[in-house]
């Protein structure tokens, strides 16, 4: 069943008739389209895609099960017509369209068409990964721990945080990626930020070294984070390191079909938290990746979606002390049957980088 088929079915669910989809990365989801303009409409028996002049070359070799439409840019034009006889009831992706956009919809579309907020159908089947998709991830995954191999031999003493993250992202492109998000090399206080910006700053001996990247190949990401050491460390983040490995192994454990965000969330939080740093953990343990680098399902304190086989999910706990540094150890894993698959191979005992 193609996966316009399987919005269908969803719609039905709803009792939609139809699916405006403009968010891009659902656009692509469903119709195979890459370029950066373009939206769907899918119904049991709709396939409309519409791009502006500038792609429809490029459309005609990506869209394959869709009738193609040139339209005009913002397209609302084109949503004039085209559409199937009777009363029918249009979703539209209200997480995603604007309000602007809504009312010029309400205008153009005729008036036996209703739109109903319909936001997240195509989200809840991203959320369940192919296997033609996790192979994806999985060589994303495979090049981030090239990425990581490369950075270890060349070291990190001396280095500027930020010349460090630039070398990271040349790697990812010489080796046929994109960096999927700005990578994190946060270093000493700065590790404490959990999204702090590289700086200029020269890598000191004896520290952490908290490094986030991220591939996008083929569309699909990878995220992985790990913290390495320069040196000896202080006791304090030695012992902060061992706290965060021991809570993202449980963590991984816990990882299999069945339980809710919250529970895979509440494992790895339990043991920081008995360790008197649960304030000190204050972002949620992970989020899906796919066509996206955050997505659903989430893992978090509030996540009440339970985890099926194919989703794809990084376990990422991490501990920020105010002024001394931060640790957070970050796997992109892939929930099967009975478990999950570990898909960033770069290793987690603490690793000493100068
Ligand atoms: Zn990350
Ligand atoms: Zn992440």
């Amino acid at each position: 069943m193609s996966r316009a088929d399987r919005v269908a079915d969803l719609l039905a669910e709803r009792s939609l008739d139809l699916l405006l989809v403009t968010n891009l990365v659902n656009v692509r989801y469903l119709t195979g389209y890459t370029g950066s303009n373009g939206i769907a409409v899918v119904g049991r028996d709709v396939r409309r895609f519409i791009t502006d002049f500038r792609y429809v070359e490029q459309a005609a070799i990506e869209v394959e099960e869709f009738d193609r439409e040139e339209g005009p840019l913002d397209f609302i034009g084109a949503l004039g017509d085209g559409w199937p006889e009777g009363e029918l009831r249009l979703g539209f992706e209200d997480d995603h369209v604007s309000v602007r956009y809504h009312r010029r919809l309400q205008e153009v579309v005729p008036e036996r068409i209703s739109l109903v907020a319909a936001g997240g159908v195509v989200e809840s089947l991203r959320a369940v990964k192919e296997p033609q998709e996790v192979e994806r991830i999985a060589a994303a995954a495979a090049l981030a721990d090239e990425v990581y191999g490369m950075l270890r031999e060349q070291g990190l003493v001396g280095r500027a945080e930020r010349e460090v993250a630039l070398a990271l992202e040349n790697e990812m492109r010489r080796r046929g990626a994109e960096p999927g998000f700005d990578s994190i090399v946060a270093t000493a206080e700065r590790g404490a930020l959990p999204h702090a910006r590289p700086t200029a700053v020269p890598i000191a001996r004896g520290t952490l070294v908290t490094l986030d990247l991220g591939a996008r190949l083929d569309g699909y990401h990878s995220d992985c984070t790990r913290t390495w050491a320069t040196g000896e460390l202080p006791d304090d983040l030695a012992e902060t390191y061992e706290l965060v490995q021991r809570a993202q192994q449980a963590a991984l454990d816990a990882v299999r079909p069945g339980p809710e965000g919250r529970e895979v969330d509440a494992v790895a939080r339990e043991i920081i938290e008995a360790a008197g740093h649960g304030e000190h953990f204050g972002h949620g343990l992970g989020h899906g990746v796919g066509l996206e680098i955050h997505e659903g399902p989430r893992l978090s304190r509030s996540a009440e979606t339970s985890l099926v086989t194919g989703n794809v999910v990084t376990v990422e706990p991490g501990v920020y002390l105010s002024g001394r540094g931060g640790v957070r150890i970050e796997d992109l894993v892939v929930v099967t049957e009975d478990g999950c698959r570990v898909l960033s191979a770069t290793t987690k005992e603490l690793t000493v980088v100068q």
